[in-house]
């Protein structure tokens, strides 16, 4: 493929969160062009039907497309998500929250847990976390939405959406046929492969038709129907550094108010998850079927639930990995087609949503090359890299001591690039960044106050400030911090407010 295709029909296979992502994005980008998208699903196989806690990037996403926070929140029944608590994590009684936000004021370019760790070093036993609005907002369930000119580090925070991801699904299939994608509701049976170079020919349907198009988007779930069973393009499988590879979801009622939060609860071998929507809660429990079987999984998780679970409890596997190329030839492979690691991050849609930031700059010109496929799964690849590391650092990190597979996770080799991130971090509180990152130094920094990893030293230019001087300085952004929280509205009284909440 040395030189340019031309695209004018675009096949996208799924009709799942990704799928309907994939149209929604390239219907309204080629709205006026001459170009056919058409989108083959199976109402009879479904969707995966999981994925509801996001990342902020998704309300980027949805922006784009022209929709407002209020629009999704009221349409998905979501929830406002200002970051996750990890309970347990180091041992029963522990927790803290990664935030979608910033911690502290950084003084003279110095970023600000160096002053926090030399008043540590010092005795201070304040914790990291009360240095965060994004953290304190949402452990006393206040919310409010960002200002967009905020005065000072101390009032910058993000959030996202606990969303029903059915419900969205709809909204992005209902925004794609009108902006003229057509829908096939059928079963792909056979693939066939161009006994040239090996490139997709055509799609044979149960309702008797061959679809042909220029590019084909799989976005057919786990099994990756054209970028694997039939293009054989090969997966890195990273189960020896990930060990959990089987999940199981059940919906449940919601009692009480819903929080601003998703939790993840570490457990025996695995941990349990909590996503509160308007309406119900959603829960898993994600494992290791080295250390756990299902049946104990299954009564942990139960065990651990509130509310009356409203139906029965379903079971995934993974291996988590992701597709060695996640465009080969005239194929592209968006959301579980093109890899997962685990939940835990909620990174699935995030990646869904750079896959097709991607395509849609490369496909701008409705052509592509050999070269931006090379380049796609250069950064693609990098970026699933970067969040596999930033996914293995809380199970590396993690202080429990009650079964084998937490001091399993501790002894694991780990990639070399977190190695050296881990070790940089330790000597003297630096932070390195790698390209295509998508969690920032301050959800690094959260993980690792919250799982108790210090650096042994800091920034040696802060010592021109004496103790006194940096305690007043921190005591004045603790306040502004407790001052904002008080007077902030409840998470519950938001979505009253401005998303027709009814309890
Ligand atoms: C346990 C678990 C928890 C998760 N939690 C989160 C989370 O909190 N946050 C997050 O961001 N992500 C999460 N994810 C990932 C998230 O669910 C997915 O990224 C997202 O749903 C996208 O899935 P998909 O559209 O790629 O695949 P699917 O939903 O599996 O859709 C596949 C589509 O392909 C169609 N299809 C398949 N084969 C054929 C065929 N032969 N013919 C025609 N059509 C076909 C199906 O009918 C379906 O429409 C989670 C995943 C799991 C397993």
């Amino acid at each position: 493929m040395t030189t340019k295709q031309k695209v004018k029909k675009i096949v996208i296979v799924g009709g799942g969160t990704s799928g309907w992502m994939t149209a929604a994005t390239l219907s309204n980008q080629f709205k006026n062009k001459a170009v056919d998208i058409t989108l083959i699903e199976s109402s009879a196989m479904g969707t995966i039907g999981v994925g509801e806690a996001t990342i902020p990037t998704l309300r980027r996403f949805y922006s784009k497309l022209g929709f407002s926070d209020i629009d999704i929140l009221t349409a998905t029944n979501a929830t406002c998500k200002l970051g996750i608590e990890f309970k347990g994590w180091s041992g029963d009684d522990s927790s803290f929250i990664h935030p979608f936000g910033l911690f502290g004021q950084e003084v003279n370019h110095i970023p600000f847990h160096h002053y926090f760790n030399k008043l540590k070093q010092n005795g201070d036993a304040t914790p990291f976390s009360d240095y965060s609005l994004g953290v304190n907002l949402a452990k006393n369930n206040k919310f409010f939405q960002p200002s967009t000119k905020p005065k000072n580090q101390l009032e910058i925070f993000d959030w996202a959406l606990h969303f029903d991801a059915g419900l969205f699904g709809n909204l992005m299939r209902d925004y794609s046929v009108a902006n003229g994608v057509k829908v096939i509701d059928s079963k792909i049976y056979q693939v066939d492969l161009a006994k040239d170079d090996g490139a997709i020919e055509c799609l044979h349907l149960e309702n008797g038709e061959t679809v042909i198009g220029d590019l084909y988007i799989d976005c057919s779930g786990f099994k990756g129907l054209l970028i694997e069973q039939a293009m054989k393009t090969g997966y890195d499988d990273w189960s020896h550094y990930l060990v959990c590879d089987t999940a199981v979801a059940v919906q449940s009622e919601l009692v009480g108010d819903p929080i601003a939060r998703t939790v993840s609860h570490a457990q025996k071998a695995g941990w349990q998850w909590q996503i509160p929507l308007q309406t119900r809660m959603g829960n898993g429990i994600v494992y290791s079927s080295q250390f756990i079987n299902e049946d104990e999984a299954i009564s942990a998780m139960l065990s651990n639930i509130k509310g009356k679970t409203t139906q029965e409890p379903r079971s995934f596997s993974f291996t988590p990995g992701r597709r060695k190329k996640a465009w080969n030839r005239n194929c592209i492979a968006v959301g579980l087609a093109s890899g997962f690691l685990e939940p835990l991050e909620s990174t699935s849609i995030a990646l869904v949503e750079t896959a097709i930031e991607k395509i849609a700059s490369f496909l701008e010109d409705l052509e592509y090359s050999q070269e931006e496929a090379d380049k796609f799964n250069d950064a693609m690849g990098q970026e699933y890299e970067r969040v596999r590391d930033f996914i293995i650092l809380h199970y590396k990190l993690n202080g429990r001591t009650d079964s084998p597979m937490w001091q399993h996770c501790r002894d694991l080799a780990i990639p070399q690039t977190l190695t050296d991130k881990i070790n940089a971090f330790k000597t003297n509180g630096e932070q390195l960044r790698l390209p295509w990152e998508i969690f920032g130094n301050d959800s690094w920094l959260a993980i690792y106050n919250g799982l108790n990893y210090t650096p042994s030293s800091y920034d040696r230019r802060i010592d021109k400030y004496s103790n006194e001087f940096l305690s007043e300085q921190l005591t004045q952004m603790r306040n502004g911090i407790e001052n904002t929280v008080n007077n902030a509205q409840t998470h519950a009284d938001f979505l009253r407010q401005n998303c027709g909440f009814k309890g």
